[in-house]
């Protein structure tokens, strides 16, 4: 059982059915699976996307610069985080959005021991706005943020559950990979889990990386307790 873990949500996942924007029922069904992680006393702290309102790399261009762009894209998550914080209290769980982008009207401030104060308290943290900076993704934010929260883990959820030698949703005899190193991971260009700052910050770091469908009912939960779901990363 873990006792502190880094969830990151795509903004993809978020989008659930749609194109963009978000689908609360996708975003209800997450809260209801936070709910029975944090059950068993594990402490959650969410690093969500924003790639279904914006990604800095693929709008930069045509007058916008990449700067600007990404700050567009950090706002999108502010979007996102606002949303799961009403959709995860509306469920019944105590919820609090910190944001590491100014946006004191609508979310608090992130403050390392405001966050631990939160967690310390069984409230799920949601940070809004990745690391603050622009050229960076919200996958490298997601494994700085929990490096900086003391995490056992970061649980990647993504659409597929876990990682495959090709993309399984092309070629029928892709087969799963349960373990694999950082290295692996790193030079193998057919896998494409997240960016390699991400992953060079957390093999740095030694900090195991699960690959996991959250859509899969009760996943998360085998997840936070240490049960090998998807593919594990370290
Ligand atoms: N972004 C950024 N700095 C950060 C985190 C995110 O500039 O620390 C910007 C970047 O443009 C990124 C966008 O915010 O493309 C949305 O995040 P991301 O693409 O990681 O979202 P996801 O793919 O997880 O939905």
């Amino acid at each position: 059982m873990y006792k502190r873990v880094l969830l990151k949500l795509s903004g993809e996942q978020l989008a659930g059915q749609f194109d963009g924007g978000i689908d609360p029922n996708v975003a209800g069904w997450i809260a209801n699976e936070v709910k029975k992680a944090t059950a068993t006393d594990t402490q959650v702290v969410i690093m969500v996307g924003g790639g279904n309102f914006v990604r800095g790399a693929q709008i930069a261009g045509h007058g916008i610069r990449r700067v600007t762009a990404d700050h567009m894209g950090m706002l999108g998550t502010i979007i996102n985080a606002l949303a799961l914080t009403d959709i995860f209290e509306a469920h019944g769980l105590a919820t609090r959005c910190l944001t590491n982008i100014f946006a004191e009207q609508v979310a608090e401030p992130f403050v390392h021991r405001l966050a631990n104060k939160h967690l310390e308290k069984g409230r799920v943290v949601i940070v809004a706005g990745g690391i603050g900076r622009p050229y960076l993704t919200t996958d490298t934010a997601a494994v700085s943020l929990a490096l900086e929260l003391d995490c056992e883990v970061v649980l990647k959820a993504t659409k597929v559950d876990g990682v495959y030698d090709k993309d399984p949703t092309q070629y029928d005899d892709a087969v799963k990979i349960e373990k694999l190193s950082y290295q692996q991971a790193v030079q193998d260009e057919d896998i494409k889990i997240m960016d390699k700052a991400a992953m060079g910050l957390a093999m740095e770091h030694k900090m195991p990386i699960v690959i996991f469908d959250s859509m899969q009912e009760g996943s998360l939960g085998r997840a936070t307790a240490g049960e090998l779901v998807g593919t594990i990363i370290s």
